[in-house]
């Protein structure tokens, strides 16, 4: 078994919020990304201890947050895309897919560092489904024939997996503590909104994620879990928020028959006219 894992930094047990660590100027970054990469590791170890035979990793926090130099030497790394969406699933070497260190999507009540891409996009959603980071590459995934076998980060998270892919294997670290949605909020009213937490201690969530990594592998050829399901034709609407220098936004694209052609072509974004008007374009 071939086993792709996306990762990213906002998910991860010990990391607080934008301000002091997510960014290469900011205060905790080197500590997030050893935490990051040390979860990573533990994945790692219980995937192959499950029966995983190759695994490429990729790097997907925006600025990077791998630190090579700590990785687990029997893994390949991924840092950019070559050419878009699916994100480098398309070569056609890889049976699953897992994720480790991940956050919940846009507007998720009690997740501590929620967004979709970044803290612009109020809602992403495809054929009616609000969908997060998670689940624009699992669609793309599931066109592929890749299952998604695993799900690691933030207890709401973990919830937005089982609600897409029922039966993927989850591992919390952490659980936000900020209810409400958020949908008031501005860019970067929102950014700054949800920094509170409770974390479990990295060596216990490092634990948990060995043996859960491990269970997956193991149940990894069972049934037919792991998929999204899919209804051609896509239709996709984003809507943003506010920003220092655009209103509310919003807009919609459509493809045939492929999600990640579709995630790969452009939004013509238009003004929210008001109110009434965001509630008809919100589905969640
Ligand atoms: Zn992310």
């Amino acid at each position: 078994m071939r086993l792709y894992i996306m990762t990213d930094l906002e998910g991860v047990a010990g990391v607080r919020d934008f301000a002091e660590w997510t960014g290469p100027d900011k205060r905790y970054y080197d500590l997030a990304r050893e935490l990051l990469t040390e979860e990573l590791n533990a994945a790692i170890d219980g995937f192959f201890a499950g029966g995983v035979d190759s695994i490429l990793v990729a790097d997907g926090h925006g600025p990077g947050a791998l630190d090579i130099t700590r990785l687990d030497p029997r893994v390949e790394m991924l840092r950019g895309w070559g050419s878009g969406w699916p994100l480098g699933l398309e070569d056609g070497s890889f049976d699953a897919i897992a994720w480790v260190g991940q956050h919940a999507k846009s507007r998720t009540p009690f997740s501590n560092m929620a967004h979709t891409q970044g803290c612009r996009y109020l809602e992403l959603s495809i054929n009616g489904t609000a969908i997060g980071e998670f689940g624009q590459l699992a669609m793309c995934a599931t066109e592929l024939g890749i299952r998604a076998i695993f799900a690691a980060g933030e207890e709401a998270f973990a919830a937005e997996a089982e609600a897409l892919v029922p039966g993927v294997t989850t591992v919390v670290g952490k659980r936000g503590t900020k209810p409400g949605r958020g949908d008031e909020c501005s860019e970067a009213q929102y950014r700054a909104r949800n920094g509170g937490a409770i974390h479990r201690h990295p060596l216990v969530v490092r634990e948990a994620l060995r043996a859960g990594a491990k269970s997956a592998a193991e149940r990894a050829s069972d049934g037919p879990s792991g998929y999204v399901d899919l209804t051609p034709p896509y239709h996709c609407t984003v809507v943003y928020r506010e920003t220092d220098c655009a209103p509310r936004q919003f807009g919609t694209r459509m493809h045939p028959d492929s999600i990640s052609k579709l995630m790969n072509m452009p939004v013509n974004l238009q003004p929210v006219r008001d109110d009434a008007h965001l509630a008809e374009l919100l589905v969640d």
